[in-house]
């Protein structure tokens, strides 16, 4: 896998204080897409094992909240084999610290589940011993594409209103439990003086 940028102390890309990581690689192509130059699987450089260090490094302080994983897409299949031993990882050393992930594939696509209307599948991104496991290191998924027609500056985390944030281990826990795929998505709940209003 490649990466375009590490950002420190980024506050735009989920809740806090965060480290965000943004992976090389996109198939999907939205029109209007913020990072373009990310569609690239070699845009960047290598995420090696000191980009994986300094990440880890990052995380340390006390006032850090997080890592989030952008791109680029982070589900593309590739994306996602490299990415489970590395959430593994930070998920071991820093368990109190959460994950952010913004993909353009829904939860939906990613569990091989129905897909809601309107929603589209860029190749199979369900993959067997993969994608579960990662998805259990998520904390918060930003998911579906990005709609040019669904635009709206007011949205927080999102460029569209068709994305939603999901709560991943509440979903995943109700999907165990049986609940209907339809009913299962859980909105992660965002401080209520945000939620209150659309700033
Ligand atoms: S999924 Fe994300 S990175 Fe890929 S084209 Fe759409 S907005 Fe851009």
């Amino acid at each position: 896998m490649y990466y375009s940028e590490i950002k420190y102390c980024d506050i735009a890309d989920g809740e806090g204080v965060r480290t965000s990581l943004f992976v090389s690689g996109c198939r999907r192509h939205c029109p209007g897409c913020f990072n373009a130059v990310t569609w690239d699987f070699c845009h960047g450089k290598p995420f090696d094992k000191a980009a994986e260090d300094e990440i880890i490094a990052s995380l340390e302080p006390f006032y850090v909240d997080g890592l989030t994983v952008l791109g680029g897409e982070p589900m593309e299949p590739e994306n996602q084999r490299a990415l489970l031993p590395f959430l593994r990882r930070v998920k071991e050393r820093y368990p109190e610290k959460d994950i952010w992930c913004f993909t353009g594939d829904t939860v939906e696509a990613l569990l091989g589940l129905p897909l809601r209307a309107g929603d589209t599948a860029v190749g199979e991104k369900y993959l067997p011993g993969v994608t579960e496991e990662l998805l259990e290191c998520i904390d918060v998924l930003v998911d579906g594409a990005f709609r040019e027609e669904l635009h709206d500056i007011t949205l927080r985390f999102r460029g569209s209103s068709n994305q939603r944030i999901i709560d991943v281990p509440a979903t995943l826990a109700r999907l165990r439990e049986g609940v209907d795929p339809e009913q299962a998505v859980a909105p992660w709940k965002d401080d209520p003086v945000f939620a209150t209003h659309t700033m």
